[in-house]
């Protein structure tokens, strides 16, 4: 049975990504506020059975004691016993199992130390079903999150294992940052006509008032510089610019990164 995936908008820019299926049963990814997602299962009819939580900060988080006050219901996230909530704790290589779908746990630190995604690789007999990844703010469409607690090097080699899972992946991050990250972007990249491209195509989508998400590993591998980190093109651009030679992509990403954060 297929998944139906829904943003529930929250704050500014959060999505809190809701999985359901036919029977009207609900899983939500990151609740940072409850009262978005009671509104919406109240005015949908459908039920919450579940809790996916990707990592600690309280745009994440904050949501999940009202959500428990009204529905008793199993909490997933990252080891560690500092989201007390939790009742089952993921770490790598672990599976869990949303309304008939599995989902295998990566480790991502980078944007916190405790960082884990969610990564459900598609059914073989069922050509409908496309690989999906709930990435939290590991993964932006165009950019990436924020180095807050592990290093450079972490956060690369985490976005480098997303960046090899199969390209059709569905990518769902947790932020509206679309726009903002694409205009970094093409100032880093400006010989890209993939990513001046994705430009118009997303301005398009939001003037309509629609989500940019879900994106795909595809078209972050083709636009988004923090995936590109191979790229000779992008290279010679960062180096102009910070006037400094780079040698390596963990030192090309930590230019970029370091850049973003300046911007
Ligand atoms: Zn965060």
């Amino acid at each position: 049975m297929a998944l139906t995936i829904t943003p529930i908008p929250a704050f500014t820019d959060n999505y809190i990504w809701a999985l359901h299926n036919a029977d009207g049963q609900v899983y939500v990814v990151d609740p940072g506020d409850a009262s978005p997602v009671t509104a919406w299962l109240t005015s949908n009819q459908l039920t919450l059975a579940g809790i996916l939580i990707t990592h600690h900060h309280a745009d994440h988080t904050g949501g999940i004691d009202g959500l428990l006050a009204s529905a008793q219901v199993p909490v997933y996230g990252p080891a560690g016993g500092h989201i007390k909530q939790i009742d089952h704790t993921l770490q790598e290589g672990d599976q869990v199992t949303v309304l008939g779908h599995a989902f295998d746990i990566m480790e991502t630190p980078g944007h916190t130390l405790d960082h884990i995604v969610y990564f459900h690789p598609g059914l073989p007999d069922d050509a409908d079903s496309v690989p999906l990844l709930f990435c939290g703010d590991t993964l932006f469409a165009g950019g990436c999150g924020r180095i807050f607690e592990g290093n450079p090097t972490m956060m690369y080699n985490s976005l480098q294992r997303l960046a090899a899972l199969p390209a059709e992946t569905q990518v769902f991050c947790a932020h509206e940052y679309t726009l903002a990250n694409l205009a970094f972007a093409a100032g880093a990249d400006p010989e890209n006509s993939d990513l001046a491209q994705r430009q118009v195509t997303e301005r398009d989508k939001r003037d309509q008032q629609r989500p940019t998400l879900p994106s795909s590993i595809l078209l972050e591998q083709r636009t988004n510089p923090f995936l590109r980190c191979h790229s000779q093109g992008l290279q010679a651009a960062v180096q102009q610019r910070i006037s400094q030679k780079i040698d390596t992509g963990v030192e090309l990403f930590t230019a970029l990164r370091r850049l973003k954060d300046q911007a």
